[in-house]
């Protein structure tokens, strides 16, 4: 039953008045149709990640697009050997980006470069930076080339690397997330404060590598579902950023530190993970409070 599953990562920003009631039926709906997966609703809009069968993901695409504040939402897709989450959670956000700055407008973001145009920025060797608006931990184990990886422990550290960035103020500025919404907000931000050439990858990584793939993105793409990291490349020299904690073999696989207390994220080979029990230290290893073993 190899590809009978999609996956699909969506989002639009889309003033809600009453993102409560709309979760209620939401997840109705998704129960009902044997959809799994996360999605998140608030005053600002929607976004989620769904999996099911590829019927099912197809239904659920045509419903949500009935509604029209999201008749034109982009369904970034694809397939997947299996349902990618295990439950199925819809849950009300404040914010859908949480950045801890007030009146952020994405409307007022970055200009959008469509996968084409950086392909084409790459090949004719233009001066540019590019900006990984994600995670620390997920740019580890894949970003773009000669991507700058700013220090974020999360989103809100976004403010401080934009101080950081100001040396490239006169310079053009591409910025990429996962699927696009994390740079909505960070390039907003960005055109807030002064920034005047910043863009945001249109659809993301997620749009890059599928149109793209063994170019300018290396390594994995870290993702918030059971698949933990998506490799898109074929060629060996493009397929690993990060190398193993502890043996410096190259990888593009984490895991979260079984010690409770730890939980850090860390990039490790499978051997090394069960030499030393899925711990990223001897002292963790040593912690008598330790995640009970799952499958992984
Ligand atoms: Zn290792
Ligand atoms: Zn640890």
């Amino acid at each position: 039953m190899k590809n009978n599953f999609r996956i699909i990562s969506f989002y639009k920003f889309a003033r809600m008045d009453n993102p409560e009631s709309f979760l209620e039926d939401h997840l109705q709906y998704c129960h009902y149709h044997g959809l799994k997966g996360k999605v998140y609703v608030s005053h600002e809009g929607i976004n989620g990640n769904i999996t099911g069968r590829v019927s099912a993901v197809e239904n659920y695409k045509a419903y949500l697009k009935g509604f029209p504040r999201f008749s034109d939402i982009w369904f970034k897709e694809s397939e997947c050997q299996d349902f990618a989450f295990k439950k199925m959670h819809v849950r009300l956000k404040k914010e859908l980006i949480h950045m801890g700055v007030e009146n952020i407008n994405p409307a007022e973001g970055g200009k959008r470069l469509r996968p084409a145009e950086l392909v084409e920025m790459y090949e004719k060797g233009e001066d540019f930076v590019i900006v990984d608006t994600r995670n620390t931990y997920e740019a580890r184990i894949g970003h773009f080339k000669n991507a700058i990886i700013p220090e974020m422990e999360n989103f809100r550290s976004w403010p401080r690397v934009v101080e950081e960035l100001e040396q490239y103020k006169d310079k053009a500025i591409v910025t990429y997330c996962t699927g696009g919404i994390r740079c909505e907000k960070a390039t907003a931000y960005m055109v807030q404060k002064g920034f005047k050439n910043v863009y945001q990858i249109e659809g993301g990584i997620l749009n890059f590598i599928q149109q793209y793939p063994d170019t300018y993105w290396q390594g994995g793409m870290f993702v918030f579902d059971d698949r933990k990291v998506v490799e898109p490349n074929t060629k060996d020299e493009l397929k690993f950023t990060a190398v193993c904690h502890y043996c410096g073999t190259p990888t593009a696989y984490y895991i979260n530190c079984h010690n409770l207390a730890c939980d850090k994220i860390f990039v490790v080979c499978k051997t090394c993970r069960d030499e030393h029990n899925h711990c990223c230290s001897p002292e963790c290893e040593a912690s008598p409070h330790k995640r009970p073993r799952r499958y992984d």
